[in-house]
């Protein structure tokens, strides 16, 4: 197994090829990293991913992480023991949870294929988004660090306004990193695109939940609080809570499968399909009722519209800036001054909430 060292944020640390054996996780995790290792030279030209200089590493922490480093004319992304445990769990509790049955038809001898696709599709996903801070040059530049980590640090030295910006900021880069993994997910998804749309729903369905059991991992399991989401002003957060990352990235992949595939009816199917699954997961499945215990629902208030057109047209403005630093060209969108698909959901919340009485 091969094996090395670096110094990240400051710190010396040791990254391994492979779980040890006597790990509980090691089995399905050495499974999955070994697929992702195929995966990763696919993702961008073989010339960038040479200049890119990019391997997968994992390290030993109990801490759910994974993070993204430049060290020594080199990148690494390592996603920590803790992370590989913390999905496997998420994804084994998701399939045997007594009440999916309401939303979701499994047959018992699948539930361990679907288990091993829920936790393939999170650890492709996570190891896609810190792709992302590498490819878009969120690592290089006078404006960042050598390093970007998932896990909350809580930074007493510096003031009040000078940390909302650092928070902002670092929205902005996580914005674009989930906006680039959602591409890579989109290529995974088309890749199996079927003529049964009933197929292409139900693996549609299964991918837009494992964003959703994502975000929820790294907002509870990294140390951050969103039950004030409502009053707080959003910078006082340094990720975006989990129902934004789940409403832009239903926006993204809406944008990456009309572009890669078409922009037709099918497309918006797909799309309200999987919104549908999470919402009806939340509502009926969970059994939240209350607005705030919905990360979901909870983004298509104002409040979540305004959040999402702030982190769109903020990341918009450092495009200019990260075109000098990125491997790969990165797209420049207008500026949005309202979000029409609003009302559309506050329709479809109210609906699918009525359907349950
Ligand atoms: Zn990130």
């Amino acid at each position: 197994m091969k094996k090395t060292s670096i110094c990240a944020n400051g710190t010396a640390i040791k990254l391994y090829e492979y779980v040890e054996d006597f790990y509980l996780v090691s089995k399905p995790a050495n499974t999955a990293l070994k697929q992702l290792r195929k995966g990763l030279p696919t993702w961008v030209s073989s010339n960038t991913y040479h200049k890119m200089n990019i391997s997968l590493w994992i390290y030993d922490d109990t801490a759910v992480n994974a993070f993204s480093c430049h060290y020594n004319q080199k990148h690494y992304i390592a996603l920590s023991i803790g992370l590989l445990s913390a999905f496997w769990e998420e994804a084994n509790n998701f399939i045997n949870q007594e009440n999916l049955s309401l939303i979701f038809h499994l047959s018992e001898n699948k539930k361990s294929h679907y288990i091993n696709f829920l936790y393939f599709y999170m650890l492709n996903f996570t190891v896609a988004h810190e792709f992302g801070h590498i490819v878009h040059g969120h690592l290089t530049g006078k404006k960042n660090g050598h390093y970007i980590e998932e896990l909350l640090r809580i930074t007493t030295d510096t003031n009040s306004e000078e940390r909302k910006c650092q928070n902002w900021l670092t929205q902005l880069k996580e914005y674009d990193a989930d906006s680039f993994a959602a591409s890579i997910q989109t290529i995974l998804f088309l890749q199996s695109w079927s003529d049964d749309t009933k197929i292409n729903l139900a693996s549609f369905d299964l991918m837009f939940i494992t964003n959703y059991l994502c975000f929820r991992i790294f907002a509870e399991k990294t140390g951050r609080n969103f039950d004030e989401y409502l009053t707080k002003d959003i910078d006082e957060y340094d990720h975006p809570h989990p129902g934004i990352r789940m409403y832009y990235s239903f926006i993204h992949y809406f944008y990456w499968i009309g572009k890669f595939h078409e922009f037709n009816q099918d497309t918006i199917d797909i799309l309200i399909s999987g919104s549908d699954i999470v919402t009806r997961y939340e509502h009926i499945v969970l059994q939240k009722k209350a607005l705030q215990k919905c990360y979901y629902s909870i983004a298509f208030t104002e409040k979540g519209a305004q959040h999402l057109m702030n982190l769109h047209n903020g990341w918009e403005n450092l495009v200019e800036y990260y075109r000098h630093h990125s491997y790969i060209p990165i797209e420049k969108m207008e500026q949005i001054n309202e979000m029409p698909i609003l009302n559309f959901y506050k329709a479809h919340i109210k609906e699918s909430t009525e359907n349950e009485r």
